[in-house]
């Protein structure tokens, strides 16, 4: 890739570079250990230009998302919070049974559920058929594809214009992203408001949080780069609000420009990532030596563990384990196996580093001495889901964004 996908000029400069990985959603089975997996160099970049931060190499979204694991309504946390963003966008937009809501990225139709129960119309776009079917059960009605240009040309053709649009967690996976936002120019309504929530860049520097670098998100969004993107379709951020949810999040208002005045909130955050040097290179490169330092010491924690005969088990299996497990140079041999709640993660191995994904309930039945925790941003919820096996006298290792033994 030469250009900017925000501002579509050459000249990015590479920060940092994660090495060779497997896609990070692909588990895989037992009888499929043995067999090739895709390797895909993992490297990210900065642009002068824009400011945007993104993938050197960018995967193909079909190789990732025609088949998703990742369900959002198997987090409490998660669940929560989907339905009071519906419930806050309805009252924001005074909704009504005239309005139709779509949500691009829809998952399992969890936040569309949320809109709903209030009596809006809904749809949900999403590539993952699998994931369609989930939500046709919820009563969520969903076009399975991607969305851009021509999608929006012909579901608007169909169900009429969008009053509210939402995006959550799927705007950092668009790689074509000027053809996406046009999409959204066509099927927003003329006062329509859209609402994207993403990783915010600024949150994943504080955080050190470099395991949320895999192909899937080519995009590592700052509201500069933002602005840049939507002002080019005609449209603008009128609003920004950071919320705690993953590990810190945007979470952006757009409308067609000159529809409301944008709120000091915008302003000031534009101001901020200045003063904090989001727009400069030396801070990416900066990020990427505290990646390698934070490498250095979790490798360490887990080889003194090992050495003193310890056993050790992950919890969690995000996909951001899996440039964590690569990344650091995890396999089996540190791990016995990995616990998580999704029954379609358990039965198989994390990609690349082949270590077994079980039952959740596994952890209080072994009672392994530690347990590296993968899924970091919500260390709140899980070590209380396990808080019998703390009590036991188990340790978690939480690896981001310090390395802490707890
Ligand atoms: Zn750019």
């Amino acid at each position: 890739m030469s250009n900017c996908i925000v501002c579509q000029q050459p000249g990015i400069k590479e920060f940092l570079d994660l090495g060779e990985t497997t896609l990070a959603n692909k588990f895989i089975k037992k009888e499929e250990i043995g067999y090739s997996e895709p390797m895909f160099p993992l490297t990210v970049g900065f642009c002068e230009n824009c400011g945007h931060v993104q993938l050197m190499e960018i995967v193909p979204p079909p190789a990732m998302f025609d088949h998703y694991l990742y369900i959002s309504s198997l987090s409490e946390t998660l669940k929560n919070h989907l339905h009071d963003l519906a419930t806050k966008v309805v009252e924001r937009c005074s909704l009504t049974s005239d309005d139709l809501a779509v949500d691009i990225g829809s998952n399992d139709g969890t936040l569309l559920s949320g809109f709903l129960k209030h009596g809006v119309k809904v749809l949900g776009v999403d590539p993952a058929a699998n994931l369609a079917e989930l939500a046709r059960e919820k009563g969520v009605e969903t076009f399975t594809g991607y969305f851009g240009e021509e999608t929006a040309t012909k579901l608007k053709a169909e169900y009429g214009p969008a009053s509210v649009l939402t995006s959550t967690n799927s705007f950092p996976h668009i790689p074509d992203l000027n053809d996406f936002v046009k999409g959204i120019a066509i099927m927003l309504s003329d006062s329509g408001a859209m609402f994207i929530e993403a990783h915010y860049l600024r949150d994943l520097l504080e955080q050190n949080a470099f395991d949320t670098i895999y192909h899937e998100h080519c995009s590592y969004w700052g509201l500069t780069a933002a602005q840049h993107l939507f002002n080019r379709h005609g449209l603008e951020v009128v609003n920004v609000e950071r919320m705690p949810l993953h590990h810190g999040q945007l979470r952006m208002t757009i409308q067609r420009q000159g529809t409301s005045t944008p709120t000091a909130a915008v302003m000031q955050m534009l101001a901020d990532e200045k003063e904090i040097g989001m727009d400069k290179l030396s801070t990416y490169e900066a990020f990427a030596k505290e990646a390698l330092k934070l490498k250095e010491e979790l490798n360490a924690t887990i080889q003194k563990a090992k050495a003193e005969g310890k056993r050790v088990v992950g919890y969690g299996a995000p996909a951001k384990g899996n440039t964590l497990l690569t990344f650091l140079g995890i396999g089996p041999e540190h791990l016995d196996y990995i616990a998580d709640r999704s029954p379609l993660k358990q039965g198989r191995y994390t990609p690349g580093t082949h270590i077994p994904v079980v039952p959740a309930e596994k952890i209080l039945e072994d009672q392994p001495d530690y347990v590296l925790l993968l899924a970091w941003n919500f260390a709140e919820e899980i070590m209380g889901q396990q808080s019998e096996y703390r009590e036991r006298g188990g340790k978690f290792i939480i690896p981001v964004p310090k390395v802490q033994v707890v």
